[in-house]
C-alpha cells in the first residue's frame, strides 16, 4: 500500500538517558529528547493483514494532518523534534482518520463489510492503574496509532473493532465524501466533548462561553457549546479566517487580532456580558500558557476554565486570582468515550464541523497537505481517498 512515514535518527540528548523498554521498542517516551533530523516520505509499504479475530481492515478515506503531527517533524535549533509526546520510528503518522471496512475478523459481530467508522487512534492497556480506574484517556502504557503505532496516512490500516466507531447514522444527512470528513474530525471533536461534558463538567444552558484559540478545538468547542444551549459564546483567534470559522459555526462574536488587541479582550467580553464576565472559558489556543492570564481576566464570578491545549512554554499561575474568585481550573486530554455523542449529534443535525475542513489532498499529494498544514489560516487538512 501507499502510505506517508516519518523516519527519523534515534540519538538521546546528552545527559538523557532512555530507560530499558524505550530503547527495546526504540519508542521514546518523550519525542523531543530522543529523535533528530525527521524526515517525511512516500512510500510503499506491505498491506496490512488482521492480526487478531477482533480486529477489522479499513480503507482509510480521509486522514487528518494534526498540529501534533507537525510536531512530530517540527524540529528546534539542534534538529530535534518538537513533540514532548511519544513517538516510535519509523512509522505511519495520522491519529484522526475514517474509513471503510473491507474485511472484519471471525469474531466481530457489531460491524459489516462497507460499513462506514472512524477510528479511535488511543488504545488504553487495560491494566495500567489509569485504565483499572476506569481512566482510559490518561493510560500511558497503551499505543497511539500515529505516534507509536501506524496511523492513518495510508491507503489501509488495521483497527481492533471496539475502536471502529460506526459513522452510518450519518448517511441520511450526509453525503459520501462528508461522511468521512466527519469521521476525520471526531477526533479533535471528541477531546473537546470529553473536556467539557465529561471532564469538566460545569457548562449548562444559559451559560456565556469564552473560547480561546480557533483551531480544530476551539471550533469544536463553539459548536459544542452552542449544541449544549449557551446563551452567548464568544471566541477570539489572532488570525481572522479562524475568527470567521468561529462564527459559521455558531459564535454570537469571534474577534482576530485583526479587529481586536488581545489586551483589550476583557473589556470588550465585559461589555458583551453585562458585565459579568463568561461563565465558561475554553483554553484551545496552542500556547496553553498564554492563555491562563487571559482567561482568568474573562471569568465571570464562580467560573470555569477547561484547558485543551498542550504545547509551548510554560505559563505563570497566580493562585489568588483563582481563589479570591471562585474559579475552578480543569486540564483534559484523550478522545475514547467522546466519538459517539459526536457522531449522534451530526447525525442529528446539531452540530456540523466539516466547514473547519480547509484543504483535501490526495494521498500522493501528502507531502504537499503537510506543508498546506501549516498555513495557520487553514483549521484543518485532510488526506482523502475516493
Ligand atoms: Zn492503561
Amino acid at each position: 500500500m501507499r502510505a506517508l512515514v516519518v523516519t527519523g535518527d534515534w540519538q538521546p540528548r546528552p545527559g538523557y538517558v532512555p530507560d530499558e523498554e524505550e530503547i527495546a521498542d526504540r519508542r521514546a517516551r518523550n519525542a523531543s529528547q530522543v529523535w533528530r533530523h525527521p524526515q517525511w516520505a512516500t512510500v510503499t509499504l506491505p498491506d496490512p493483514v488482521l492480526r487478531s479475530a477482533t480486529d477489522v481492515l479499513v480503507r482509510v478515506r480521509a486522514s487528518g494532518v494534526a498540529v501534533s503531527t507537525l510536531r512530530m517533524t517540527a524540529t528546534d535549533d539542534d534538529g530535534y523534534v518538537t513533540l514532548p509526546y511519544r513517538m516510535a520510528l519509523p512509522l505511519v503518522p495520522g491519529h484522526e482518520f475514517a474509513g471503510e471496512v473491507i474485511e472484519v475478523g471471525s469474531a466481530v459481530s457489531d460491524l459489516r463489510v462497507g460499513d462506514a467508522v472512524a477510528v479511535e487512534t488511543l488504545r488504553p492497556c487495560g491494566r495500567c492503574p489509569a485504565c483499572r480506574r476506569g481512566r482510559v484517556n490518561a493510560c500511558l502504557d497503551g499505543q497511539f496509532a500515529g505516534f507509536d503505532i501506524d496511523g492513518g496516512l495510508a491507503e489501509y490500516a488495521v483497527v481492533p473493532s471496539a475502536h471502529a466507531r460506526s459513522l452510518e447514522a450519518l448517511r441520511e444527512r450526509f453525503d459520501d465524501d462528508a461522511v468521512f470528513q466527519v469521521g476525520a474530525l471526531c477526533e479533535p471533536a471528541a477531546i473537546v466533548y470529553n473536556g467539557l461534558f465529561e471532564v469538566d463538567r460545569h457548562l449548562r444552558p444559559g451559560m456565556r462561553v469564552g473560547i480561546l484559540g480557533c483551531g480544530p478545538l476551539g471550533l469544536a468547542a463553539v459548536a459544542l457549546a452552542r449544541a449544549a444551549g449557551a446563551a452567548r459564546v464568544l471566541a477570539f483567534d489572532p488570525v481572522p479566517d479562524r475568527a470567521g470559522l468561529a462564527e459559521l459555526l455558531g459564535a454570537d462574536r469571534a474577534w482576530s487580532e485583526r479587529e481586536l488587541e488581545p489586551t483589550a479582550l476583557p473589556s470588550v467580553v465585559r461589555d458583551e456580558t453585562a458585565g459579568r464576565g463568561v461563565d465558561v472559558v475554553v483554553g484551545a489556543s496552542g500556547v496553553p500558557g498564554e492563555v491562563l492570564p487571559v482567561a482568568q481576566q474573562l471569568l465571570a464570578i464562580g467560573g470555569h476554565v477547561v484547558h485543551l491545549g498542550v504545547g509551548g512554554p510554560p505559563g505563570s499561575f497566580r493562585p489568588m486570582a483563582t481563589m479570591g474568585r471562585a474559579v475552578t481550573h480543569t486540564f483534559s486530554m484523550g478522545h475514547i468515550g467522546g466519538f459517539d455523542p459526536v457522531i449522534a449529534l451530526h447525525a442529528a443535525g446539531r452540530i456540523d464541523l466539516t466547514p473547519m475542513v480547509g484543504g483535501r489532498w490526495a494521498l500522493e499529494e501528502g507531502l504537499a497537505a503537510v506543508e498546506h498544514a501549516t498555513d495557520k489560516r487553514v483549521a484543518k487538512t485532510l488526506v482523502v481517498q475516493t
